[in-house]
């Protein structure tokens, strides 16, 4: 990988089984890193605790090879490298921009003026943020500890390579953030840092449902001194016909089980490249050829619906 001056990442998370969204912006990534001549390493993002799940992760890797994409060297298992976050803690630590918390998400709530922007995000109104930076490193002789960033009040900009410009006011989104929960573990922000800089990670493609959390990422990456930043892609994310998230509530969009019903993975992919306006009508395709034909500028640019029509087509 070392003669490669660009990189990007897959980076799934075994909590379940992939679907047809995440196909879609793995196949994407992939097909920016043929075109653009980058590397790509494939990460599994297992720290997620009670969430992730026994062979996810095998599972994920025999769905991206069977859709066709591959990457340089062996998986990264986030759980094997453990230290690298720990250390980026310990700076944060003494440079005094965390903080131990204690609180519960019951007295987060009960002290939350009025629900805001994402629904499955509180904003934390800064209850355990010391007056100064000094003398809290001492957490308080309680079990559970979080530890939070100290977010200043001025946003964060960036410019997306899909959306353009943006402007993320994290202390009025979420306020100081989680980076190391009461679990001891890294948190997905802080991790994705450590991670992505490690293993020089130059280009991050994903849904926009990521969006948001950018605007954190960047402010780690500020705030331990690391750079370059990445170029970041944010793509529309696949939904239902609810206009929701695709999910398991819309069905089986899995995509092992189309693989297990013996279904063509150039069906699949025909299908994305009918979402990303590749051709007018549902066809079959493999990936290189999508790998080939994709443009960015074509995606839409609103979100776009896994529809009735699309889940007879994937049936033949
Ligand atoms: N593992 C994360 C997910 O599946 C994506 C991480 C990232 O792209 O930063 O949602």
């Amino acid at each position: 990988m070392s003669h490669r001056t660009h990189i990007s990442r897959l980076a799934p998370s075994p909590t379940g089984a992939l679907h047809l969204g995440n196909a879609y912006a793995f196949l994407i990534n992939w097909a920016l890193a043929q075109q653009n001549g980058w590397g790509l390493v494939l990460r599994i993002d297992d720290l997620d605790g009670p969430r992730t799940k026994k062979g996810a992760d095998e599972l994920a890797i025999k769905d991206l090879e069977w859709l066709g994409l591959d990457w340089a060297g062996l998986p990264y298992y986030q759980s094997d490298n453990l230290r690298g976050y720990s250390s980026a803690l310990d700076e944060l630590k003494s440079d005094g921009m965390i903080y131990p918390c204690a609180c519960s998400r019951k007295q987060i709530e009960q002290v939350q003026a009025a629900p805001h922007g994402n629904e499955h995000e509180l904003r934390y109104p800064g209850t355990c943020r010391p007056f100064s930076t000094s003398g809290f490193l001492t957490p308080p002789a309680s079990k559970s500890i979080a530890w939070r960033l100290i977010v200043p009040e001025q946003p964060v900009e960036f410019d997306d390579q899909v959306h353009g410009h943006q402007v993320i006011n994290i202390q009025k989104e979420v306020g100081d953030f989680v980076v190391s929960t009461k679990e001891g573990l890294p948190a997905y922000q802080l991790a994705v840092v450590v991670d992505d800089f490690k293993q020089r990670v130059s280009h991050i493609v994903r849904g926009d449902d990521l969006l948001s959390s950018t605007g954190r990422q960047i402010l780690i990456y500020r705030t331990l001194g690391l750079s370059p930043l990445p170029r970041y892609y944010h793509l529309p994310i696949v939904c239902g016909p609810d206009g929701r998230r695709l999910a398991k509530r819309h069905g089986d969009s899995r995509v092992a089980s189309y693989r297990e019903k013996g279904i063509s993975p150039f069906r699949v992919v025909g299908l994305i490249a009918f979402w990303c306006r590749i051709t007018e009508q549902r066809q079959l395709m493999s990936a290189s050829e999508f790998a080939e034909k994709f443009r960015l500028e074509l995606v839409p640019h609103h979100r776009i619906t896994f529809s009735y029509k699309d889940e007879q087509w994937l049936c033949g």
